[in-house]
């Protein structure tokens, strides 16, 4: 008797049995080539492309690497200074060691181009019309240059003596120098874009009627200080962190005394705290009513408070100023995580109190377009940015300045006119915040790293495994 010879399990199978085993290479999904823009990028409010100008570095090429920065951002010497740098924060890296010093490398080709005296790119060719930018801070100045190089003329209306908005009127300058915002804006001016300082536009109606005025862009950010109630006997000093900082700039050294007391989280808490300790306060108190981790402040910018003697209290609201002290209330969280009022008062010594409550746009100027409407400080718009006036956009251009620029660059006339404020980004932070990343652990896979918007992606290995 022969014994057919012992053949692998896979040889000894007849053909075609793959189609009923599904053995073999089988495909059950095509590889699809998807080109997403990089964490850097997609995180970058300006949408710099952070790896090509970060190639350019590397290759030592460091004015090819400002060309193709200033494509997108004309301040990097100043973002490379103030920017809480979300590039960074996305940065694949961070997982592997630390993220790339991306604000480091903007800050020094900021620096090399100011010393090297390089000029911005040469408008295009001229278009015949003019668009006026309202508000010379960081987006009006962004829109202006992106409107220049497509060939505008551009007029840049500011309210102040000076142009930079909160770079020069709020962040102090022991942050950004003021040469360095000097330097920028002048060579943004020196490509043909006319600024006009000390020039409030107070009727948008007004201004869109003007002979040649061919569209405008709102860029005002938000200049109101938020107050709140205080009870407060007379002589007792409150101030407001936005003047307290904008007085700094404009009419000199405001008077806070030694012990100050700030009520608020934010970054304008932060920098009010820091300048009153520049300004000779021997005690400076940052008061706040949450926790710490739900102050908004950037950590680097609180950690720096600590090691310059700023102290912080927590969990604490303000219920009465006198001169000379405060009554202050201990919060507990309750259930929710939310704070809440326990009774309990303490008395501290303030010579005065700077409030710093956040921030709100001065929308006045729209009151001449009844068919944009302003709820809450917010431009009301439907999910597509299109307010009650034809032509007008809001929240559409929430990505800042990445949303102003492309909103520019694929209209490539001149927008009718478009609303843009800070009162939009406040707006986008209340949105869900995307997480990164998710670690999952599906049965029978094992733990798998999934980004969230792969959801139909997880859904597909669900359906594999199950
Ligand atoms: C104290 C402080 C510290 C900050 N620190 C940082 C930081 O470190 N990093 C960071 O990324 N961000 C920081 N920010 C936030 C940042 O400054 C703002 O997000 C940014 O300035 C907003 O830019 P913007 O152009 O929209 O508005 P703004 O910078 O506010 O500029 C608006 C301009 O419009 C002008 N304007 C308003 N209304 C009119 C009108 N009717 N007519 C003519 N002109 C008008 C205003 O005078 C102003 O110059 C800080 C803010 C503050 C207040
Ligand atoms: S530091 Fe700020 S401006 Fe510069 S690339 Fe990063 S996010 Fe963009």
């Amino acid at each position: 008797m022969t014994h057919a010879p012992e053949l692998p399990y896979a040889v000894s199978l007849p053909p075609a049995s793959s189609l009923t085993n599904h053995t073999g290479a089988w495909r059950t999904q095509r590889p699809a080539y998807v080109d997403l823009v990089p964490p850097c990028s997609a995180a970058c409010p300006a949408g710099e492309d952070v790896r090509g100008w970060l190639r350019h570095t590397e290759d030592r090429d460091d004015e090819a690497a400002w060309r193709l920065l200033t494509d997108t951002n004309p301040l990097p010497a100043v973002m490379g200074r103030i920017c809480y740098r979300p590039c960074q924060t996305a940065c694949n890296r961070a997982e592997l060691d630390e993220s790339v010093g991306i604000n480091a490398v903007e800050r020094y080709l900021g620096d090399a181009a100011i010393a090297a005296g390089w000029a911005l790119a040469p408008p295009g060719p001229a278009t015949g019309r003019h668009v006026v930018v309202v508000g010379s801070g960081p987006a009006g100045l962004a829109a202006a240059h992106h409107l220049r190089r497509l060939g505008h003329d551009v007029t840049v209306r500011e309210s102040q003596p000076l142009p930079g908005g909160m770079l020069r009127y709020g962040i102090p300058r022991y942050r950004l120098p003021r040469e360095v915002l000097d330097a920028e804006i002048d060579r943004l001016v020196a490509t043909g874009v006319r600024l006009e300082c000390g020039h409030p536009v107070d009727d948008l109606g007004a201004l869109r009627a003007e002979p040649g005025v061919d569209a405008v862009v709102l860029a005002v950010g938000e200049q109101l200080g938020r107050r709140t109630y205080l009870p407060a006997g007379d002589g007792s000093a409150v101030l407001d962190a936005v003047h307290v900082l904008h007085d700094m700039e404009d009419t000199g050294a405001p008077r806070l005394g030694r012990k100050v007391v700030v009520y608020g989280g934010g970054n304008t808490a932060v920098d009010a705290a820091r300048t009153a300790r520049r300004l000779g306060a021997t005690e400076t108190l940052i008061l706040y009513r949450r926790t710490r981790d739900r102050m908004p402040a950037a950590e680097s910018e609180v950690e720096e408070a600590e090691e310059e003697g700023i102290r912080l209290r927590w969990l604490s609201t303000i219920s009465a100023v006198e001169p000379g002290t405060i009554t202050v209330e201990r919060m507990e969280l309750d259930a929710t995580g939310f704070p809440q009022p326990t009774g309990e008062l303490e008395q501290l010594d303030a010579d005065c109190v700077v409030l710093a409550l956040g921030q709100e746009s001065d929308l006045t100027l729209l009151e001449s377009v009844p068919s944009v409407r302003v709820t809450h400080g917010l431009v009301e718009a439907d999910p597509a940015g299109a307010t009650g006036e034809p032509g007008v956009y809001d929240r559409v251009l929430f990505e800042a300045l990445r949303g102003l620029r492309r909103a520019i660059a694929e209209e490539r006339g001149v927008p009718p006119y478009l609303v843009f404020s800070d009162a939009s980004l406040r707006d986008m932070a209340r949105l869900k915040p995307r997480t990164r990343e998710t670690l999952l652990e599906v049965k029978g896979v094992g733990a798998w790293k999934c980004e969230t918007f792969g959801e139909r992606f997880l859904a597909l290995i669900r359906q594999q495994t199950s």
